[in-house]
């Protein structure tokens, strides 16, 4: 395949679509051709729609899922697969941004949401090639450093297991070159991001809930005391609606001034050899670094190596990504001589206006959640839960740990996002000076 890894279609040569379940639900994946009464509608067929349907369908609500295309077709099957707890920003940052009590109570969610994830993957055996073997946040100077230890006292104040690692065990662990060091965190792992996907479906199926693929909500209108979903084929009459779409609503036009879509790109090689896995990540750990671009290196479960970045891939730009795979790859991991890629694919994260992910009331039974800004896997999955709790009366909006209401509208959204996307090409192409 190598030479013809990209085909013009941004998810035609996903690695994760081309390695899911072939029937994850066991039925017939089908679109919406009725009219449906429900609980709660959740629109969007990823981690938080997925998440927040499971968790309600466990406490006896009546739920429908409905995705525009089909499960996992966002960030949620395109992702890197890291299962990383807190956010970007530090935890001492999201104090200062929401106040102490409600920053420490998102903190601990999104720090011990790892856990949770990896509970759920063993509780409901879902098959997507989890591993639990730390993941490692790597110094790209010594700069960094400072800020890896700095981040380490912060998150270990919450409980996280995370380790400072100089930089010779850095290049043990992972035989990467020019890395200074690098935050070990035991509690963190990876998978395949659309298999867990399709996971949450088949639990939130098998605990009642209806999944609808192909299935886009063209709108929703209020008729008397409920809300009604328009799709092509059907209708359905809820009580209450999630709205989890986040970077990738299409027809409805709730959040796209809440956030920036920045895209991040991954290209995936052919399988390595055995000789070659040990002169890369031979720990099978999954790593990104520090830098203003970031970079990210991971293993798949048949050993392709993945690398990572901020940037969009198309067609136009895909010869100019692989060249700059190589330089990347030749430099950090030399041993592992001329490498051919099978897959290159990108997607849309949605960054809110403080790097925090935001639950909306749109309206008395209309909730909306998004922004996670590239930490959404665990986010994701527990907000879901923190949503099926709120809208169950289990937890009050004062009770939650996400922030209620707090999203701002970002000025010339769509600007900053060609400016990101300007930058980090240019980051790119002076890494073959730089870097
Ligand atoms: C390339 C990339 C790498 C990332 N790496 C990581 C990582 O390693 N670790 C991590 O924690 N996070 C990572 N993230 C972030 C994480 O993937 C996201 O935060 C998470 O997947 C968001 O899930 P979601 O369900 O909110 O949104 P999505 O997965 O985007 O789902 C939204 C869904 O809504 C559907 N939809 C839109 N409009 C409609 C409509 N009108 N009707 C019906 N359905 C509709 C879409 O088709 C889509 O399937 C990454 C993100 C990207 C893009």
């Amino acid at each position: 395949m190598s030479g013809t890894f990209y085909a013009g279609n941004d998810v035609l040569n996903n690695l994760w679509q081309q390695t899911k379940h072939a029937n994850p639900l066991n039925v017939e994946s089908q679109s919406l051709t009725t009219e449906i009464d429900v609980d709660v509608a959740v629109v969007g067929g990823g981690f938080s729609g997925l998440s927040t349907a499971y968790h309600l369908a466990e406490y006896g609500l009546k739920v429908a899922v409905l995705e525009a295309a089909e499960i996992g077709a966002g960030a949620s099957g395109r992702n890197v697969g890291l299962t990383n707890a807190g956010l970007w920003i530090m935890p001492e940052k999201t104090e200062q941004l929401l106040g102490a009590s409600q920053g420490q109570k998102l903190n601990q969610l999104l720090i011990d949401a790892p856990l949770y994830v990896e509970q759920l993957i063993n509780r409901h055996n879902i098959d997507c090639d989890f591993t639990r073997n730390g993941t490692l946040h790597l110094a790209h100077s010594k700069a960094a450093v400072n800020y890896l230890l700095a981040r380490q006292r912060q998150l270990t104040a919450y409980g996280a297991k995370i380790e400072f690692i100089d930089r010779d065990c850095a290049y043990q662990k992972t035989r990467a070159k020019g890395y200074y060091g690098a935050l070990l965190d035991h509690r963190a792992g990876k998978l395949q991001p659309l298999k867990y996907c399709q996971g949450l479906a088949q639990i939130a199926q098998r605990c009642g809930a209806k999944i609808y693929t192909d299935s886009a909500v063209l709108d929703i209108v209020k008729n008397n005391n409920q809300l009604v979903l328009t799709t092509a084929a059907g209708k359905v009459k809820a009580d209450k609606v999630v709205l989890a779409t986040n970077a990738y609503e299409t027809h409805l036009n709730y959040a796209k001034a809440l956030y920036t879509p920045l895209h991040y790109s991954q290209l995936a090689t052919e399988p390595l050899t055995k000789m070659q896995r040990e002169h890369c990540l031979p720990e099978d750990n999954g790593c990104w670094d520090s830098g203003l671009v970031m970079r990210s290196f991971r293993l798949d479960s048949e050993s392709r190596l993945l690398l990572g970045t901020v940037g969009n891939i198309h067609r136009q730009n895909a010869s100019g990504f692989k060249y700059w795979a190589k330089h990347v790859l030749g430099k950090t991991f030399p041993e592992l001589g001329t490498l051919k890629y099978q897959y290159a694919w990108s997607g849309k994260i949605a960054k809110s206006h403080n790097n925090i992910p935001q639950l909306l009331q749109i309206d008395n039974n209309i909730l909306q959640i998004m922004g996670y800004s590239g930490r959404g896997i665990a986010g994701a999955t527990v907000a879901g839960k923190e949503i099926a709790e709120y809208l169950t009366d289990q937890k009050s909006s004062a009770d939650l740990a996400l922030p209620f209401n707090q999203a701002k509208i970002i000025s010339f959204n769509q600007l900053r996002a060609t400016v990101y996307e300007l930058g980090s090409q240019i980051s790119h192409l002076s890494d073959h000076l730089i870097r």
